[in-house]
């Protein structure tokens, strides 16, 4: 436990001081009920807290997973910055992804946090959970309102909350039951805002949890082929917290730091679920936000890592045209790629850990590199001995 605690803490550091700011991280649920009885294996295992492990099934569907854990050219590994495997608890996602975010969103930084990833494979689960397993967006929620206490001895903190959806690109407010197309904005000293948004004053977890709970019946689902409830729609909650020294006086100036905790709709690709009219049409919208989303952290990743100055394309799609205050610059994003081990899932698995690979923090550990080569040079040594082989036998 301690050295997972000790993991956590260099992260902290490290995301602090430096670029760049994006940490990439991968959650694998366990199998349910309904997989476990068609087939029990894993196919994704997580090595190291940071190394995932994807096995190819193609063609072998039956051999027994034993063999597949030793035929290495049938198996796929990625490097992330962090990976959890079924047995990582909210808490502990919480922990290492989201809670070092608040000091700097309660100092006037903006972060976002976004769980990416195909129908059921647990994006859901993640941010918003469940009433005995709350997801990150109430975990941080709890975090802020105790840490606010010790923040208020010489500042005056306003926690508010908005909550909308994107769905075909068009942006609706969760917080009231109108059903209008909100047009976003930018302002050159508030940043992006969203004309006639709701932004509710919060004072309690037990606010927050009602406020996330009637928006939550808000949001579109419509049952697609892929899944029965597949969700469609981008659900992004913004925490805003702002302050004022009370040192100040009246006229002090109000500092003001913005989280964003994004659900993101379902990754899976319109064509897998056999989708026709309306569906195809969001399935493309979809893809579209999402590929906004992933070309714009890419960019981002080129200029902070290669000092490059690459366009950044936020206006391709209106939930990047949102986080546009939000990601980049002095602001955090943690992304986390959420996927299912189950056989039956891997195409998107593959698909979610392609996505987040190409995210990732290139500048590698040291840890990372190690294990890596290692990988590579048993591949070499296997190669060496065999040609040996060949030569004596020659
Ligand atoms: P998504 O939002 O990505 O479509 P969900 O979060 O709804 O997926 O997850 C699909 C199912 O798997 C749900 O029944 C959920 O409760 C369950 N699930 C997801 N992640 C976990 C987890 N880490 N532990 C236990 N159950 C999970
Ligand atoms: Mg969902």
């Amino acid at each position: 436990k301690r050295d997972t605690e000790q993991e956590g803490g260099e992260i902290y550091t490290s995301m602090q001081q430096g670029t760049p700011n994006i940490l990439v991280s991968v959650r694998v649920r366990p199998l349910t009920k309904k997989e476990q009885e068609i087939d029990s294996r894993s196919l994704v295992h997580v090595l190291d807290n940071n190394l995932v492990v994807l096995l190819d099934p193609t063609g072998d569907i039956n051999l027994p997973e034993d063999s597949f854990r030793s035929n290495r050219s049938r198996e796929k590994r990625y490097a992330f910055d962090l990976s959890f495997d079924k047995s990582a608890t909210q808490e502990a996602i919480f922990e290492k992804t989201t809670k070092f975010l608040i000091e700097g969103a309660a100092n006037g930084y903006n972060a976002t946090v976004f769980a990416y990833g195909a129908t059921g494979a647990g994006k859901t689960h993640t941010m918003i959970g469940e009433a005995d397993k709350p997801g990150l967006m109430l975990l941080t929620f709890e975090e802020i309102f105790s840490r606010i206490e010790i923040l208020s001895l010489d500042r005056h903190y306003k926690i508010r909350l908005s909550y909308l959806e994107i769905y075909n690109e068009e942006v609706r407010d969760l917080l009231t039951s109108s059903n209008e197309n909100l047009d976003i904005r930018e302002d050159s000293i508030k940043g992006v805002t969203v004309a006639g948004l709701s932004e509710l004053m919060v004072t309690s977890a037990k606010e927050v949890t009602n406020h996330i709970r009637s928006g939550n019946k808000r949001r579109t689902c419509e049952p697609t082929m892929a899944n029965e409830t597949s969700s469609r729609s981008h659900a992004v909650l913004q925490i805003i917290i702002e302050y004022k020294d009370k040192a100040s006086g009246i006229d002090a100036d109000i500092i003001s730091g913005k989280l964003s905790l994004i659900d993101l709709a379902g990754s899976e690709r319109a064509s897998t679920t056999k989708n026709r009219g309306i569906r195809l049409l969001e399935g493309a919208n979809i893809n579209r936000s999402l590929l906004a989303l992933g070309n714009c952290i890419n960019a981002l990743h080129e200029n902070s890592e290669k000092g490059s100055k690459i366009f950044i394309p936020y206006r391709d799609s209106k939930l990047t045209r949102l986080l546009k205050d939000s990601l980049g610059g002095n602001c955090r994003t943690v992304m986390i790629a959420c996927v299912s081990p189950s056989y039956m899932s891997f195409e998107d698995t593959h698909n979610t850990l392609t996505y987040a690979n190409r995210a990732k923090n290139i500048k590698t550990n040291v840890q990372r590199n190690v294990v890596n080569v290692q990988y590579h040079i048993s591949k070499y040594t296997a190669i060496i001995s065999q040609l040996r082989q060949e030569v004596t036998e020659l």
